[in-house]
Parts: structure tokens; C-alpha cells; sequence
């Protein structure tokens, strides 16, 4: 099954990032003024204000459609703020969207137009740590999680990708491949150490149950 990646536009609050003042200047005002970010794609951001008025701006051109940007060409507190928000990693940056973790659901943000599943870093295996093949039961140990789709990696001697191989046909088409390794026991033999050191094996992610 190929399980589809969606971007989920999740209702932004409207907050304030500071206490404001009377003397407050421009900059001051992007921080303290209660304001919600919504992103749009394409690098435009729909920024919702306390008294529910709706601008939109364009963060690559540094524009909005407020008359403080639109009539006097200001890089007004809307501008600031959806920067401050893609700073400060509350939002998307351009070229970017936010994805659910395909494993907890938290949001991560991914390339826009990728439908790869995502994951958070929390999610993602590292090298070393043990996992659970859900299919047969066994523990191993991550060598890599690859960049690469489970549909576009072949598996070398078989006539199949990850995604297609038999035993993987429960797992999303569009998951990554983690390279894992079987931990040695102390009943191997030495003389075959090098020999199985070597040979890793491809995984869907989903297949992988992390253990802690
Ligand atoms: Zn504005
Ligand atoms: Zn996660």
C-alpha cells in the first residue's frame, strides 16, 4: 500500500512572542503583537492579525499585502514575523511544508513536492541503534538510515526494489531504506567476522520497530 504524505495545516494560535509596549518600534510589534502564521506553500504565508484581519506574504520578495508594505514599501511587522517564525522553526521555511512524522505524527518539515515518507529526528534511526524486524521477530542493529526510497532501491542479486520484494509488501512503496546489520553473537565464529560485518541488509523503516 502506498501510504500518501499530506500536509496538514494545523490551526495556528494567535500569540504574542513578547510583551509589547507603548513605545514599541516596528520590530518590537512583530514580536509582541498577538498574530497567527498560517503557510501557504510556494513561500506566501497568510498572517492573521488580533483584530482578525488576513494579510499574506511573500517571504522570498519580502512582500505583503498590508498598506504599510503595498503603499510605502515598509518591511512591515507581518514580514518580520513570519521570518521570525521560520527562524525559530514554528513554521515551514519557503520550499518547505509540514509533514506528520510517519511514526509518532509530529510535524516535521520536508521538501515540497517530495512525497517520501518523513520523519521526525527523534524517529529517525541512527547508526547503532537496535530495532525489531516486525516481520520475523528478529533484533538488529541500524547501520544507516539512507536517503533513498524503498521503490527506487534495488536489491542487489534479486530481481525486486525494497519496496517490491515479497516480505515488504505490508509497507508503504514511498517509505525510506535503513541499512541494517545482524549483531554478532558470541557464537560466531571468528573467521567469519569479516565476512558478516559486510553484509547489510535493506529495510523499509516501517518494517523497523525501535527498541530503547
Ligand atoms: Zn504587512
Ligand atoms: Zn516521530
Amino acid at each position: 500500500m502506498v501510504q500518501s504524505k499530506h500536509t496538514r495545516t494545523s490551526l495556528h494560535r494567535k500569540t504574542p512572542l513578547s510583551p509589547g509596549g507603548p513605545t514599541a518600534t516596528r520590530a518590537d510589534r512583530a514580536r509582541s503583537e498577538p498574530m497567527a502564521v498560517e503557510p501557504l506553500g510556494g513561500g506566501r504565508y497568510d498572517v492573521v492579525t488580533h483584530d482578525d484581519h488576513v494579510y499574506t506574504v511573500t517571504l522570498p520578495e519580502s512582500r505583503c499585502t498590508c498598506p504599510d508594505s503595498k503603499y510605502r514599501g515598509e518591511n512591515c511587522k507581518h514580514i518580520r514575523r513570519v521570518a521570525i517564525d521560520v527562524t525559530e522553526r514554528r513554521v515551514p521555511a519557503p520550499g518547505q511544508e509540514e509533514t506528520p512524522c510517519a511514526d509518532c505524527g509530529a510535524a516535521t518539515f520536508t521538501p515540497e513536492d517530495d512525497d517520501t515518507l518523513a520523519y521526525c529526528p527523534r524517529c529517525t534511526l541512527r547508526p547503532g541503534t537496535y530495532v525489531r524486524d516486525r516481520e520475523r521477530g528478529d533484533v538488529l542493529v541500524v547501520r544507516d538510515t539512507t536517503s533513498e526510497r524503498a521503490d527506487e532501491t534495488a536489491i542487489p542479486g534479486a530481481d525486486h526494489t525494497v519496496a517490491s520484494y515479497p516480505t515488504n509488501g505490508e509497507y508503504a512503496a514511498n517509505d525510506v531504506v535503513v541499512d541494517v546489520l545482524y549483531p554478532l553473537g558470541s557464537d560466531v565464529d571468528p573467521a567469519d567476522l569479516d565476512a558478516r560485518r559486510l553484509r547489510s541488509y535493506a529495510f523499509p523503516r516501517g518494517r523497523l520497530e525501535r527498541l530503547d
